[in-house]
């Protein structure tokens, strides 16, 4: 065999599988070879892209109940289980030298120097500090099993083989030059089912005029989504965009929206403003003024507008003009204002795919594939998916050093 290991994918996390695996086998005193092989030009290029160039490494707090899967939950909690948060945490303060930066309000954890290139580069020197090869620009086009154990790997005009390969080839979003996420195709062909893939994380589309004109427009409010039994709501940011909506409520949604349009099925989205429903109707009460002034005591002016168009009501119409059932309305609109959602921006511009490999069929202890001796996968190929706040990196994390022991295990026990 060429490869004792061959990891397939150097973003978050293959470099720390090959990490893991090339360090265990060192300190077994083992000679096979563990190599990252990655499609671009350079490895980790999500890394460098993510959190605006800062690295959103990981969450300051679990969240588990927000990761989304169509596998058992239970399972999500299990791959997780195998590298808690505090002992990334502690990984990522030792490869970088310092404690991560908290951003408070958010708890989102950075590196200590701000740069997302800084957290790149610490896990190359890592994974090849261990023993690791990392090979850019080795695009990865066929992996078939070999007769009596192992696998072929094909490049173009090239081909290695590997005893152990680790699946690690990421989502469809954002792809860079070479890659072309086809670890999903071939765990298909492995036999492994691929939960349906849709882009998450991403913004919604629509073509309302009258939307389309707040472009710009952000604040902090309330979006649900629902569809049949799927639903998420979430508090945070919230934009209005030329094209539709955006901001960490709408990406931590947009999942909903994505299966039920990828599914044809029926989809709401709507959003929040404001206080509660009793606190704008008391608004809507108290004193003398006017709906519309009420309103823009909260909202941008052109926000109130839309509020009211929408809600069939005058912006100059006096409290006691207004009639109860329209004063119910204005409430109902504000609190749950509909957004004309036809589409989303798609894999050009969501953070992750969602689906993937079903996690019934790979072990939360190793990240071997149940149906094909010596496959193992790590990461976003693996069907869950983290809300914004770093914890898909967590996932990341977790699942790639998992794998990268497990592929290690498995080769010291083979002899
Ligand atoms: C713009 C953006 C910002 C983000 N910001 C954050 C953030 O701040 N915090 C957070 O937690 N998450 C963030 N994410 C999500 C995060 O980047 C991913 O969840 C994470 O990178 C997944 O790790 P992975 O190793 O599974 O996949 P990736 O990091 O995508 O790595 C997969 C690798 O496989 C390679 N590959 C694909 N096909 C082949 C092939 N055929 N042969 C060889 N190599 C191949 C790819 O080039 C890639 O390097 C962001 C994502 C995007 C797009």
């Amino acid at each position: 065999m060429d490869l004792g290991v061959a990891v397939v994918g150097g973003g978050a996390a293959g470099l720390l599988a090959a990490a893991a695996a090339a360090a265990r086998l060192r300190d077994s005193g083992r000679a096979e070879s563990v190599a990252v092989l990655e499609a671009a030009r350079e490895p980790g290029r999500k890394i460098l892209v993510s959190g605006g160039g800062h690295c959103n490494v990981l969450p300051a707090r679990e969240a588990r109940a927000r990761f989304v899967s169509s596998s058992p939950r239970r399972l999500v909690d299990r791959f997780l289980d195998r590298f808690p948060l505090a002992a990334q945490r502690a990984l990522f303060e030792a490869l970088l030298g310092g404690p991560l930066r908290e951003e408070t309000a958010s708890a989102k954890l950075f590196p200590p120097s701000n740069r997302a290139r800084d957290v790149r580069d610490a896990l190359v020197a890592d994974a090849r500090r261990a023993g690791a090869e990392v090979r850019a620009s080795m695009p990865v086009r066929e992996i078939s099993p070999r007769e009596g154990g192992g696998f072929d790997l094909r490049f173009e005009g090239a081909s290695l083989s590997a005893s152990r390969v680790v699946l690690a080839t990421g989502g469809r979003s954002v792809l860079a030059g070479g890659a072309d996420a086809a670890g999903f195709d071939w765990a298909a062909a492995f036999g492994h089912t691929v939960r349906p893939l849709v882009p998450a994380l991403v913004p919604l589309t629509g073509s309302s005029p009258a939307h389309a004109a707040l472009s710009g427009i952000s604040l902090v409010a309330v979006v649900t989504a629902r569809s049949g039994d799927e639903f998420a709501t979430v508090r945070d940011g919230f934009l209005f965009t030329h094209r539709g909506w955006s901001g960490p409520a709408v990406l931590d949604v947009s999942h909903v929206a994505a299966r039920a349009l990828a599914g044809g099925r029926p989809f709401a989205v709507t959003v929040a403003f404001g206080g509660s429903a009793e606190e704008w109707d008391a608004a809507l009460r108290s004193g003398a003024g006017t709906v519309g002034g009420a309103l823009r005591r909260s909202l941008p002016d052109r926000l109130a507008a839309l509020v009211l168009a929408e809600a069939g009501v005058a912006p100059e119409t006096p409290f006691h003009r207004l009639s109860r059932e329209a004063r119910r309305e204005v409430v109902r609109v504000v609190t749950a204002l509909p957004l004309p959602v036809t589409g989303t921006e798609g894999y050009r511009t969501a953070e992750v795919t969602a689906g993937g490999v079903a996690l019934e069929e790979v072990d939360p202890g190793s990240g071997a594939s149940r149906l094909v001796p010596g496959l193992f996968f790590a990461g976003e190929i693996l069907d869950a998916t983290g809300p914004i706040g770093g914890f898909n990196f967590q996932w990341a994390w977790a699942t790639g050093r998992t794998a990268g022991e497990g592929v290690a295990r498995a080769l010291l026990a083979a002899c």
